[in-house]
């Protein structure tokens, strides 16, 4: 009954590999699955990589072959709704692919055969990643903003000012407004559905989607992402720990 850790990104990673409890790494589709335990909890950790069909790939392999039955993801993502600062932390409540579009077979934005352009986090799970989000950033001495809402995936990087609010404009004129942006999260979400996992997320905002966001990016992974994201994690798991959720 192993929880599953994905990072985006390896500074995030780094934390929680050092506090793993008997680490054990398994080469498996030329990616690094670590299994141990957090707070006395089995997890296994791994890096989503980059874009819809890595994560996909990886979250597939997290469920089939290392029996992950929960799944938590972090990461860093544009901000493009209105109030979304950098260094502000966006939890899910759902994903939308900002690139599907099968029309007119199917309503832009639909997953085809699914009938659904959106797919919903885990309720309780998501509930205790805002909490320990929340406690992580406090314990940070941070007061950054924590939203709650849509995320929007795709695979592009989103490094322009007018791309981003033109992306924003007609999703919401879709009725699906999102709060960020980002590259994996949808499929992660679409992939937990199929097999009925529990997953919730959370995305540190490097960059506004803008014209700076490529020189922003870099820069606030290495300096800030990492830190929330152990902060957060180490909450979470805590938290996860004693209430046995
Ligand atoms: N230089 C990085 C590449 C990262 S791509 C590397 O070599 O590892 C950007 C990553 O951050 C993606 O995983 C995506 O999910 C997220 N992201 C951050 N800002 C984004 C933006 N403005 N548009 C799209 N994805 C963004």
């Amino acid at each position: 009954m192993a929880i599953a850790i994905l990072s985006a990104l390896a500074e995030e990673q780094q934390g929680l590999l050092e506090r793993l409890r008997q680490p054990r790494r398994t080469e498996r589709a030329g990616r690094s699955f670590w299994q141990g335990e957090l707070h006395g909890q089995p997890v296994v950790l791994a890096l989503s990589r980059i874009g819809k069909v890595a994560a996909a790939t990886t979250v597939t392999t997290l469920i089939e072959a290392f029996g992950a039955r929960q799944l938590v993801f972090t990461g860093v993502a544009g901000g493009i709704g209105p109030g979304v600062q950098v260094g502000d932390v966006v939890v899910a409540t759902d994903f939308v692919q900002h690139d599907m579009d099968a029309s007119p077979l199917f309503p832009r934005y639909q997953i085809p055969l699914y009938g659904r352009e959106r797919f919903v986090c885990d309720v309780r799970l998501s509930a205790a990643l805002l909490d320990a989000t929340r406690a992580g950033l406090r314990e940070l001495g941070l007061q950054a903003t924590v939203h709650h809402g849509l995320i929007a995936s795709g695979d592009r990087f989103v490094s322009a000012a007018a791309e981003a609010m033109q992306l924003h404009k007609v999703l919401s004129e879709a009725g699906h407004p999102p709060l960020a942006v980002e590259m994996e999260g949808a499929a992660v979400a679409q992939v937990c559905h199929d097999y009925g996992i529990p997953f919730a997320a959370m995305r540190t905002i490097s960059d506004r989607a803008d014209d700076t966001a490529h020189v922003d990016f870099p820069k606030f992974v290495n300096e800030v992402a990492s830190r929330y994201a152990l902060a957060i994690l180490d909450d979470f798991m805590r938290d996860l720990g004693q209430s046995r959720v």
